[in-house]
């Protein structure tokens, strides 16, 4: 009776860490232990910087980059610079979206002055595949923002390989962005001041460019690559990296 008993507390205690591990795909791991590796990281980030490392950007914060990137965890700043410290202007949820987070991006075009507005999209994002699908289940702020989705996966006709309809509304949400953050500072795009880069960071390698390349599909609203590598914001690239990092879209 006791092995019974135990069998099924085993069982019990297996399946509940087995919904845990499924879901969305996140972690199993404790508060106590998830806090203990953040502080850890942290203390290795002090010791490793000496106090003059801190000190250019103690009164104020010189970003070059406002980003509007998705939540998505695989997506982060050292796939673009090792050290992004006091460089990107991070603005982040879940589907990369203007409308929802409106007044960080206004600080990081209106204040900060920032010459490029990057706008990631990446392979794989589940806010595009959620809202592809049936979300009534989600939470009431989870649906809020997923809602905004619809207008730029508009075009998907539902039909076809899903995986290249997901890819492809990943492109749609980010040229959809584009064209937002073109609505919004019509003047600073149009006087050269600002330049709208629209992009999506692959680490799958769908485009062929290498795991985890940002490969820029818009720029200023222009989607044809060739007109992309010939516009003047990629004049200091060579042209071997103007290839590499402009992709079509599929
Ligand atoms: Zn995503």
């Amino acid at each position: 009776m006791r092995k019974v008993f135990m069998l099924v507390v085993m069982c019990v205690f297996l399946m509940s860490g087995m919904v845990l591990a499924s879901g969305h795909g996140g972690s199993v791991m404790s508060p106590a232990k998830a806090l203990e590796k953040i502080v850890t990281g942290n203390d290795q980030f002090v010791k490793s910087h000496k106090p003059h490392y801190f000190e250019p950007y103690q009164t104020s914060q010189h970003p070059f980059v406002t980003m509007i990137t998705c939540s998505d965890a695989r997506v982060q700043t050292n796939a673009l610079l090792p050290d992004a410290i006091d460089k990107v202007f991070v603005i982040r949820n879940i589907g990369n979206q203007l409308v929802v987070s409106r007044g960080s991006i206004d600080y990081g075009i209106l204040h900060l002055h920032t010459p490029i507005l990057l706008i990631l999209g990446h392979t794989h994002c589940g806010a595009v595949k959620a809202a592809m699908g049936d979300y009534k289940g989600e939470t009431e702020g989870i649906r809020n923002e997923l809602d905004h989705l619809h207008l730029p996966l508009m075009a998907d006709t539902g039909k076809g390989d899903f995986e290249l309809r997901w890819l492809k509304n990943v492109e749609r949400n980010v040229d959809w962005q584009v064209a937002q953050a073109m609505s919004f500072y019509p003047n600073l795009v149009k006087s050269g001041k600002l330049v709208v880069v629209g992009a999506v960071y692959d680490f799958l390698n769908v485009y062929g460019k290498g795991y985890g390349r940002m490969v820029i599909i818009n720029v200023n609203g222009v989607t044809c690559p060739q007109k992309i590598q010939n516009h003047p914001v990629l004049n200091d690239l060579s042209k071997v990296m103007r290839k590499v990092v402009v992709g079509s879209h599929h």
